[in-house]
């Protein structure tokens, strides 16, 4: 089994509602899919957003990046994942998103070739999820509506953007979505960078003292600041978890190694694919720290390999897979189908994708 081909093309699909945190603001995800060809007919899918608020990553530079790979892994048999990863991560530095969406269209040729739904490729620790569902940062009366309405169409654990302004606003924000909700509601924040260290401490000492009953902060200070994040960490009750300072597993590393958050989210888009997802995931759990997977602004098909890595892993403890319920619509068959917060995996082989609407390969 040989790569023989790899196709990209970019689709575009609308939001439900803006989708507004610390760093950016979406109203259509715009994506590189990237199909992959073996000689024997098998085919890969992956895929790549445009990030430049968080990965640098723009629609050209993952479609140009993919082009510079592509001379590099035609010829090359996707179930020898050591060496087919060492070719496609030697050379280049950065450029995580394109490397993530090769990187899932091997893996998903390489499960196929084995038969297996991608998830028990992986590990198999669970066939099912259940993600949080996020409130776009906003005034706090607007995320209060939108809290309430998505706590009545079921969803039992919110990520609340938070970073927008002034710190009384964020706390403002808190309280007028918990008085909304009502307090059975799980909570998560999540700064995007927005808040200094000092900031951080301050809010979520109100936020203890007046019970607002939230799970975590998830990457309260700037990316680089792990001076901050661990000030953070040490400081307070509430566990921390580190977002944007932990791309790599070399990241993953200097973060653990000096206690600096309790907790890693993991998304394919900055650790450049499941590969060195996995290696982030196993350096956490031997330090003794859960982790979460996230994803972009994806659609159905990097949020389906975030939900096979998952559901692999036995240290990844929850989700925050919720990108392709932000859409207004799904152009990808197959794939992790979605009930509410409730994710499921297929028995299918490979990630379970039969074809993405719209796609049309510019293929060498
Ligand atoms: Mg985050």
């Amino acid at each position: 089994m040989r790569i023989s081909e790899i196709g990209t093309g970019r689709i575009a699909v609308p939001m439900k509602k803006a989708f507004k945190t610390a760093l950016r603001t979406v109203t259509t995800a715009e994506t590189v899919v990237v199909k992959v060809e073996c000689d024997d007919g098998t085919v890969g899918w992956g895929e790549a957003p445009a990030t430049l608020a968080i990965t640098g990553d723009s629609l050209g530079g993952i479609e140009a990046f993919i082009e510079w790979m592509r001379p590099q892994l035609v010829g090359e048999d996707p179930t020898r994942i050591e060496r087919v990863m060492s070719v496609l991560h030697r050379g280049s530095v950065r450029n995580t998103s394109a490397k993530a969406a090769l990187d899932m269209a091997i893996y998903d040729l390489a499960s196929k070739a084995a038969g297996l739904p991608l998830y028990r490729f992986l590990g198999g620790f669970r066939d099912e999820l259940e993600t949080d569902y996020t409130v776009s940062v906003n005034s706090p009366e607007e995320m209060g509506e939108d809290a309430a309405r998505f706590a009545s169409e079921g969803y039992k654990l919110l990520k609340i953007k938070v970073g927008g302004g002034e710190l009384g606003e964020d706390l403002k924000r808190i309280e007028a979505i918990r008085k909304r909700v009502g307090s059975e509601l799980g909570l998560k924040l999540d700064a995007n960078q927005a808040w200094s260290a000092k900031d951080a401490i301050r809010a979520i000492q109100v936020i203890e003292r007046e019970g607002l009953g939230v799970e975590l902060v998830e990457q309260p200070v700037k990316a680089w600041d792990l001076d901050g994040l661990e000030r953070v960490t040490k400081s307070v009750d509430m566990p921390i978890m580190a977002d944007e300072s932990v791309f790599s597993p070399e990241d993953a590393v200097a973060v653990l190694k000096r206690g600096a958050a309790d907790l890693i989210n993991i998304k394919l888009m900055k650790a450049g694919g499941l590969f060195k997802a996995m290696a982030i995931c196993k350096a956490a759990e031997s330090f003794g720290v859960p982790c979460m997977v996230g994803c972009m602004i994806e659609s159905h098909i990097g949020a389906t390999a975030a939900s096979h890595f998952a559901a692999a892993m036995r240290n990844v403890t929850t989700c925050d897979l919720d990108a392709p319920i932000l859409m207004a619509s799904n152009p990808v068959r197959g794939g992790a189908a979605y009930e509410g917060m409730k994710i499921s995996l297929s028995d299918a082989p490979g990630l379970g994708i039969d074809g993405v609407e719209g796609f049309v390969p510019d293929k060498r």
